[in-house]
């Protein structure tokens, strides 16, 4: 059972695994092309509080990379879209809205010609403007899937935002529809461009707690009230089970890449409470224990109801490092306890958008090396399902070591 007399299967059903429509979709009227498992586009007024720029950001190389903008909402105008300005290597070339209010303001203030502000009924046109090389998906996760494969379609590179999408079916038929239009895909995992997540990893690399025993893991903040029909992350269809996809993604992606390990067995609890709109559709809490191979167990726990916190411990037999916060868009503060207690300062972590960017930027046009590539979006699926799974059966999920259940 995965809560309140839900299996695991009419989760799935209910959208929690949404199926993504096909390529031979894109030959459907407009309305059909539009929808995608439940999930559909729908323009958005422009959020509170952004800030517009007031001087267009320029394009720095003539080998820029540049992007199509495709979801224009608090994550693109308040955090990426700004940054663009810091990258080397990218240019914001056009956008994507069903707001033909939100086109002329944001494409006004970004400079943004005005043939290259698209409607999504409009997006398959972007296939023969030359000055997109690339799309950035920064929609609701359940049209992900759908989004990423209309870019391929259009033989544009992709860069999707986290989580990759709601199911491994759905990552699979991104990554297929990427090797078949020959383009990079490559999801947004912006820790692995954070000063202080690189020096952790090299931390825990070097053993320097030692060897790795126990890892805790916390993402959580208490969501105001809300429905399904007024915020996506609360509806099943965009957002699968909710705090685990959206937030305790970057829990599971820490415990990963701290221990440098996958896990071969996973347990798990869910919780969803009954006549709260906040969760008709998705959970409350997730939380989840694995174990590794070298003997080492994790705990994770992520939260849309209680008060806000996002820490990352590894202890291991001579210290512990202290993550907390752990992937936040900056304020990061971490230290060593132990035999050598430090606090570390590497970097300043705002620089972690527009080392995205350009490490994207490197992978179009360099043929660089992808570190954050689909089949890492995929991998992550496979676990969200693993824990899903475990919850629902209430047993201990085995893993193979591509993080596909066993038996
Ligand atoms: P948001 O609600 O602020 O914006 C979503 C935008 O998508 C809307 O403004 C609208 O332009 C568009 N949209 C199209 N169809 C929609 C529909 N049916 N319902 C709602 N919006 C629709 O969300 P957000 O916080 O910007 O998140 C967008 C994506 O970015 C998600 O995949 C999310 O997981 C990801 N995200 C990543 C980070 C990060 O740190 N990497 C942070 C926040 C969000």
């Amino acid at each position: 059972m995965i809560g309140n007399g839900m299996t695991r299967r009419t989760f799935i059903e209910a959208g929690g695994g949404v199926a993504t429509a096909s390529l031979a979709m894109a030959a459907s009227p407009a309305a059909a092309l539009l929808q995608s498992g439940g999930a559909t586009v729908k323009g958005q007024p422009l959020p509170d509080g952004v800030k517009l720029p007031t001087v267009a950001p320029k394009r720095k190389r003539p080998d820029s990379v540049g992007f199509a903008i495709v979801g224009l909402g608090g994550y693109a105008l308040n955090q990426m879209m700004p940054r663009f300005d810091q990258a080397e290597r990218a240019h914001i070339a056009a956008i994507v809205s069903g707001n033909p209010n939100k086109l002329t303001r944001v494409g006004d203030a970004y400079g943004v010609p005005a043939d290259a502000r698209y409607s999504y009924e409009d997006f398959a046109k972007i296939a023969s403007d030359d000055r997109i090389d690339a799309v950035y998906i920064v929609l609701p996760t359940g049209l992900h899937a759908e989004w990423v494969t209309r870019a391929f379609a259009a033989r544009k590179h992709v860069l999707c935002e986290k989580p990759m999408a709601l199911s491994s079916a759905e990552c699979a038929r991104m990554i297929a529809a990427g090797q078949r239009a020959k383009r990079k895909l490559m999801i947004a995992y912006r820790s692995h461009f954070e000063p202080y997540n690189l020096e952790a990893m090299k931390l825990m690399q070097q053993k320097a707690a030692g060897d790795i025993r126990l890892v805790r893991t916390e993402q959580s903040y208490r969501m105001g009230p809300t429905s399904p029909s007024q915020n996506w992350r609360t509806s099943r269809a965009l957002a699968g089970g909710g705090p685990l996809e959206d937030y305790g993604i970057y829990g599971l992606q820490s415990a990963l890449y701290l221990t440098g390990e996958m896990p071969e067995s996973i347990s798990a609890t869910t919780f969803r409470p009954t006549g709260d709109p906040r969760f008709a559709e998705i959970f409350a809490h997730v939380a989840s224990q694995w174990r590794f191979p070298s003997g080492a167990v994790a705990q994770l726990v992520t939260s849309y109801d209680s008060a806000g916190t996002n820490f990352a411990h590894v202890r291991g037999t001579t210290g512990a490092l202290i993550m907390d916060p752990a992937t936040s868009y900056s304020g990061q503060k971490m230290r060593l306890e132990g035999r050598d207690d430090r606090e570390f300062t590497p970097g300043d972590p705002s620089v972690q958008f527009a080392r995205q960017l350009d490490h994207f930027a490197d992978a179009v046009r360099d043929n660089a090396a992808i570190r954050t590539p689909g089949e890492m979006g995929l991998r992550d699926l496979r676990l969200i399902e693993a824990i899903y799974a475990a919850a629902a059966d209430g047993r201990t999920v085995k893993l193979a070591p591509d993080g596909t259940m066993r038996g």
